[in-house]
Order: structure tokens, then sequence, then C-alpha cells
């Protein structure tokens, strides 16, 4: 585990245990935990030799391309029963701007998502809501529903209907739930955030959201190992934990991708500040400290894992990020704000390809199942058809903005 250090700690690694740390992460040998927490402490004078090593690591594996997923973000309802201390998205059913989609409102969004080219519909909403208000279950009730994943497959089911493909993010979900929607998902998420349990005290970010225990959510994606269902998660940046209990999460993944394969993508996400928040004094991780927790991770997770940062999150950052190790901008939608940072707008692709080029990369479109996931262990034998048919027109140059 971590080491108990000050995360405001001002010491970096000094600069001959970093270069030993990182020769013994020469070629693709991956880093030992306590090599892993000496990189990511190591000092701004070497971090371009931390880049460079994990910019290499990538660019065996993946070459120089780098990927996005035209989708449409539907927020099936914010109503959640969790109260992390970073979100603007959830709310309670009498607040202003609550909301659950109807099924008018999904067939709108669905539409509009086709005529843009969308090949990506993003199912993502608060945790089991129902369990927590009873409109919303008298809601669901009048859906003709009891669950609100019982609703969100609907949503799937009509998403394929319109030729889209479903990737679902609705927390934490059981076994049975992951059963309900792997025949209509190519793939489902939940951020691991973090393996703190440091972060559940009194006054810290998951103080009040018992769905963030770091035990649930491992077992939840060792669950979905086990199931065959490609998934994505990642880690938060700057929500409280040490640089050391970043090390951890990312080892945490990589224990889970080893033991199942099923890591299709790791996103590193950093925390943004806002007004309304109760961390709205808490520091923003800088360019820098995320940039190395991206190093770290290339060179933690190896060269063939899909490795993301939102390009909203970051946008003066992106060249940086590129030469940390990332192969992926994760969705990127023509058609709606991203939900969970609606002040932070996506990107346009044409500008992003243009910086992506800048650096000597392609910019490529990709579905929200990566290729090496597109075979029967992994994907309900009724959704190979549309994603061959989908695979194929992205390969045959539909992708508008492909670098060339
Ligand atoms: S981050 Fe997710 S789980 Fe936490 S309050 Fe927001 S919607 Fe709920």
């Amino acid at each position: 585990m971590a080491r108990d250090i000050d995360p405001d700690c001002p010491h970096p690694t000094p600069a001959r245990a970093f270069t030993e740390a990182l020769d013994r992460t020469t070629g693709d040998a991956e880093p030992s935990r306590l090599d892993a927490y000496a990189l990511i402490r190591c000092a701004d004078a070497d971090l371009p030799a931390l880049l460079a090593a994990a910019a290499a690591s990538r660019d065996r594996s993946k070459g120089r391309t780098v990927t996005y997923s035209r989708k449409v973000f539907l927020p099936i309802t914010n109503l959640c029963r969790d109260r992390c201390s970073y979100c603007t998205f959830r709310k309670d059913p009498n607040d202003p701007g609550a909301w659950t989609m109807t099924r008018a409102d999904i067939t709108v969004w669905l539409q509009r998502a086709r005529s843009q080219g969308c090949r990506e519909a993003l199912m993502c909403l608060g945790d089991r809501p129902e369990t927590a208000f009873r409109s919303h279950r008298e809601t669901l009730r009048a859906f003709g529903h009891r669950s609100t994943i019982g609703y969100v497959r609907e949503a799937c089911e009509m998403a394929l209907a319109m030729g889209l493909l479903p990737h679902t993010n609705a927390g934490l979900l059981s076994v049975e739930e992951m059963r309900l929607l792997r025949p209509v998902n190519v793939s489902l998420g939940l951020m691991l955030e973090t393996v703190s349990p440091r972060l559940r005290a009194r006054g810290m970010a998951h103080a009040h959201a018992p769905d963030k225990e770091p035990a649930r959510r491992l077992a939840m994606i060792a669950d979905a190992g086990r199931l065959s269902i490609p998934f994505t998660t990642g880690v938060l940046v700057g929500i409280g934990e040490t640089p050391e209990e970043r090390v951890d999460s990312l080892f945490a993944i990589r224990n889970l991708h080893q033991a199942y394969g099923h890591i299709q993508e790791v996103i590193i996400q950093n925390f943004r500040a806002k007004p309304q928040i109760a961390m709205a004094q808490a520091p923003e991780p800088t360019a820098v400290e995320l940039a190395r927790a991206v190093a770290v991770a290339r060179l933690t997770l190896g060269g063939d894992l899909n490795l993301q940062v939102p390009p909203n999150l970051s946008p003066d950052d992106h060249r940086l990020l590129l030469r940390a190790g990332i192969n992926d901008w994760g969705g990127i939608s023509p058609v709606t704000c991203d939900y969970v940072n609606p002040e932070a707008p996506w990107p346009e692709i044409a500008a992003l390809a243009a910086t992506c080029r800048a650096e000597g990369f392609t910019l490529r479109e990709r579905l929200p199942i990566y290729p090496q996931y597109m075979r029967a262990q992994f994907l309900d034998p009724a959704l190979t058809g549309q994603v061959d048919r989908l695979a194929g027109a992205i390969r045959e140059g539909t992708d508008a903005f492909a670098a060339h």
C-alpha cells in the first residue's frame, strides 16, 4: 500500500533514484510499485525523461495513431443516491434541473445523433436512484419498469434499433444487472476513481458516497471480467489522493486486467474545481501533475493498453498529453455537451486532428468497443453484425476528420 507521505510533500524523488527507477523500466518491463512511486514524484527536471519513456512504450505498441469515439451522451437520469464532493451532475428529485429522460427525449437525441454520424450511445446516470427516491420509483413504474437498469436496457435497445452502439456507465452494478445489459452493450464502464479508503472518511471526497467504497468497485470490475465484458475504467487525479495512492489505483487496474484481460481502456481524469461543489476551494492538479500520472499509467499498464484523457478537461494541454503517452481521447459529441462537466466544451474534431498532426499523430475514429475485443468471447453474437458494419464504415473512410 501507499507509503505515509504528505500529498503536498515538496520533496521530489532525487535525480539518482529517479534514473535508477526509470532504468529498471526500460523496454517493456513494468515498474515495481516502489519504482512507480519514485517515478510519479519525479522532479520537473526529470519530467522529459519520464515522458519520453512513456511515449516510447506507447509508440512501440500503438504507433502514431490516436483515436476518439463519435458519441451522443444520454444522461438517462441525473438522480443519484450518492453525494460526491466534486459532482455537479447529481440532483435530488425536487432540485431545479433534475430529470429522467422520457422515451420521447431518448428518441429525439438518438435521431439527432444519427443525423450527425454518431456511432456510440453513451448511457450515463447516477447510482441506483430508485433505492433513495420514492418519486423515481413511481416514474419507473409509469414507464413500465421496476429498476433504473431495466429502463436503461430499453434505452440501449432503442439505440441499437437506430444504428448506434451503446456503452453504459450506470455506477455500481450487480452481476445480474450486468448480465441484463451485456446483450445490448458493446462495453460497460465504471471509474475505479481511487483505491484509497481514506477518501471515504469524514470531510473527504467520498464521505457521502457509499458506492465509492473501493472494495465494491474492484469487485464489480472483477465480476465484469468473469462475464467477459469489455470494460472501461480509470482513476481521478486530484480528489484528495496522494501520488502513491494514484499508483496503487493503477496497480489494482493492472492486476484486474492481468486476471481477466477485459480492460479495454483506462481513463486518467483530472479533477476540475467548480463554484457549486463542496470542493470548490480544492486545488486542481496542474498540467504537469496530470502528465506525470499519465506517463506512470502508461509505464505501469504497458504499451498495449488504451490510455485516455478527456480532451475537454485539459483544453490547453493536448500536446503535452500526447507526449505523456496517451493513445485515445475518448468520446467526443457533435450533438450533446459533457453533462458531467457541462462548462467544458468538447474540442472541434478537426482542430484536435490538427493538433495531433502537429505532434506527428493521425487521429482516427473508433467504436466504443476496441478492435481487439470484437470477438466471440467478448461480444454478444446479436451485436456482431452491427459492430462489423460500423467498423467497416470507419475503415472505408466515412470518418471525415481522419488526418492524411
Ligand atoms: S459522481 Fe456519480 S456517484 Fe458521485 S454523486 Fe455524482 S453521479 Fe452520483
